[in-house]
């Protein structure tokens, strides 16, 4: 296997149930050539085809290596979540304070235009419109620093509205091992659905071409004195030339040699709640600084819990391989579940929920934590939109 390359048959996950594009082609044959290529169909790269379906007469054609959106995109946690006053202080220390509060305004701007927009476009996307997200704390001292986040965002100017602070009893209402928790704004979806909806819209312009199953395995200039395009862009069925190239290929960048991003798999286990053992409101609850994360779907009682990467040496960094499992997380995920959600688990057999699916994702993670958007090197016309956790 070619370092740092999405497998052909990655797990399937719950998400990915029934994808429309799993196998779609705008054309049976692979165009020579097009303006732009833009390579992945994650949410980057499909709201990065939207926006350029807008300009007429611009050829664009999408190449992803699977099926459209079937890497992260297609296997997260299902967690819309804005930062919030989460880790201020770490980002001010590291980034800056103005950086610290633009980012999470920044956020909470794309949040409110993520649900105008599946609202108004009706996307069935079994969208929990601002349910909340709870951060749950088992320890004093995090729950104390995260306490003294929100104040000093707060202070700074962060518009907290929405943050609700829930004291000890109420946090152990919803798991025994909870000293405190702190409700933010937050909504959770099926998120591929939102990405398969906007690839629909791009795909009625008829310059778009989509051509799934297709995996650029190199960029090349057409002329090799030539840093700055036109480009060939190689793949298995044949090569493409285009003036521009987009890469949206997040955990799988570090093929291209052009940024370091590293690869991280992260896990998911999706288990069968039984509606009748517990009456449940439906919000996500997230922990350990965003490292576990659950939520409840409404109209099938899934609760999909994701993390335990710590349980294994190494925490799954610089695993780039989603079609498998690490049992080891498989099974740190059960133990959570059953450890801090108990009344969920109590009146099966085995004292856990029955499993529906388990799954893995590749995340891209940078040194800065900041991801990589832009041109790749000044004036060379290849652009990347990568490096989201
Ligand atoms: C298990 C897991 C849980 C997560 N939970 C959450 C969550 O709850 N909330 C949240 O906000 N974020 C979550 N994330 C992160 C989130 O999913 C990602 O930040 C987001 O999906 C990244 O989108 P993307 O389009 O940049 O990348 P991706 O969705 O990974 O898309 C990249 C695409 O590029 C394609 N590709 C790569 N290389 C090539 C190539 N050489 N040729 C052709 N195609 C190629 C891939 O096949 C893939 O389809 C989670 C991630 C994982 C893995």
């Amino acid at each position: 296997m070619t370092a740092c390359f999405p497998v052909a048959h990655p797990l399937p996950s719950l998400w990915l149930e029934g994808n429309p594009f799993e196998d779609y082609r705008s054309t049976p044959e692979l165009p020579t050539h097009a303006d732009i290529v833009v390579v992945g169909t994650g949410l980057s790269g499909s709201s990065t085809v939207l926006e350029l379906s807008k300009t007429p007469n611009l050829s664009v054609l999408v190449l992803e290596a699977r099926g459209a959106s079937s890497g992260a995109t297609g296997r997260n946690g299902g967690h819309l979540t804005p930062l919030s006053f989460r880790d201020y202080r770490l980002d001010c220390q590291l980034h800056g304070q103005a950086y610290a509060l633009a980012v999470r305004d920044f956020e909470m701007q794309n949040y409110q235009e993520l649900r105008t927009l599946i609202d108004t476009e009706d996307i069935q996307c079994h969208f929990q419109n601002d349910s909340g997200n709870v951060q749950l704390y088992c320890d004093v001292d995090a729950y104390q620093e995260a306490l003294e986040d929100l104040r000093v965002w707060k202070a700074d100017g962060g518009n907290a509205a929405g943050v609700q602070v829930l004291d000890a009893e109420k946090a152990k209402q919803m798991s025994p091992l909870a000293v405190g928790a702190i409700r933010i704004p937050a909504s959770q979806l099926t998120p591929p659905v939102f990405c398969w909806h906007i690839l629909q819209q791009a795909l009625r312009n008829p310059k778009i071409n989509l051509q799934t199953h297709t995996p650029v395995t190199g960029i090349d200039p057409v002329n090799h004195s030539e840093t700055c395009g036109p480009w060939t862009i190689k793949t298995p069925r044949g090569t493409v030339t285009a003036s521009k190239v987009i890469l949206c290929t997040n955990g799988w960048s570090r093929h291209f040699n052009l940024v370091d991003i590293v690869p991280v798999r992260a896990q998911v286990t999706a288990y069968q709640n039984l509606p009748e053992i517990e009456q449940h409101e439906h919000f996500g609850f997230s922990a350990h600084h965003g490292a576990e994360y659950m939520h409840e779907r409404a109209f099938d009682h899934t609760v999909v819990l994701g993390g335990a990467r710590d349980k294994v040496p190494g925490q799954e960094i610089g695993v780039w391989n989603d079609a498998e499992i690490n049992p080891r997380v498989a099974q740190g995920l059960d133990d959570y579940l059953a450890s801090h959600f108990p009344r969920m688990c109590q009146r099966s057999s085995s004292l856990l929920l029955p499993v529906r699916k388990r799954w893995t994702g590749i995340m891209g993670y940078t040194a800065s934590g900041r991801p990589y958007i832009g041109e790749t090197k000044n004036e060379s016309n290849v652009y990347i939109c990568a490096g989201f956790k």
